[in-house]
């Protein structure tokens, strides 16, 4: 490390300097010396102007209307909260390899208010969309729409395992409504958590799905959920849902009970 960025280091290697930085960056715009202390919380006037000076020239400087960041004060205070994705993180959208089951069209990836989506540029229709913490985007920006993928999956294997992602407390599955066809519902006891995707998702690494794409020579758990049409298009069949995989020209035809296990598998 060179002497001057062990100086760099050195200025702000104390909680009170880092709480000066965060306020100045939180600011509107210049705050005068009072209004800054005042929001530090630092009683000690003295105190306070020291480790303000260590701060001032290179990362804070004292304008006419008071002190405000520097350049170098701005990138720091960036770097420090580049670590904590806040809620209001966003990443994308870029481009997904795939098309629209409804219209053929591309496809983008975006992640926004702690959703991630896999989205349709023409028809707009959200083809993949679910709750994703923003650590879990941390670092998989490059590639968000694997990450949304993995994480969706992860979620959908926890929820028929019978138990909640976010608290582990047990989780009762149901069937319901909606204008997709048939919906799983999976409810935490314990959280109060809601968990819901179509009804096929129980069925996306059932062993009969696995052995059935394994014998057309492919791994369903390697192959995205946008790429699994039939994913999108389980039917009613009385109280129950029926789902159709569709591989190379051969069907699989699987039920999924008002619990949401699956019940039957047959060969179309
Ligand atoms: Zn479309
Ligand atoms: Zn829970």
């Amino acid at each position: 490390m060179s002497g001057d960025a062990e100086a760099a280091f050195g200025a702000v290697a104390d909680e009170l300097r880092v709480r000066i930085l965060r306020e100045l960056w939180d600011a509107e715009g210049a705050l005068a010396f009072s209004e800054l202390r005042e929001r530090v919380d630092v009683r000690d006037s003295g105190r306070f102007n020291y480790h303000l000076g260590k701060l001032r020239g290179r990362f804070v400087e004292q304008t006419d209307d008071g002190y405000e960041l520097r350049y170098a004060g701005q990138q720091l205070v960036s770097a420090l909260y580049s670590g904590v994705y806040t809620e209001d993180a966003s990443v994308g959208p870029s481009p997904v390899d795939g098309s629209c089951f409804d219209c053929g069209g591309d496809l983008e990836a975006r992640y926004e208010d702690e959703h991630g989506h896999v989205e349709c540029t023409d028809c707009g229709m959200n083809v993949v969309m679910g709750g994703v913490p923003p650590a879990f985007v941390d670092g998989r920006e490059d590639d968000l729409a694997t990450a949304i993928d993995a994480y969706l999956r992860t979620q959908i294997r926890q929820c028929t395992a019978g138990f909640c992602p976010e608290c582990s407390g047990p989780t009762t599955g149901r069937l319901a409504v909606s204008d997709y066809g048939p919906q799983a519902i999976f409810e935490c006891g314990r959280c109060g958590g809601e968990f819901q995707g179509t009804a096929s998702m129980v069925a996306l690494e059932h062993p009969a799905v696995v052995a059935f794409y394994r014998e057309h020579g492919r791994d369903v758990r390697e192959v995205p959920v946008w790429k699994l049409d039939w994913v999108a298009q389980p039917e009613w069949d009385g109280d129950e849902a029926r789902v159709t995989v569709a591989v190379d020209g051969d069907e699989l035809a699987l039920t999924v009970d008002e619990s949401l296990s699956v019940s039957g598998a047959e060969r179309a």
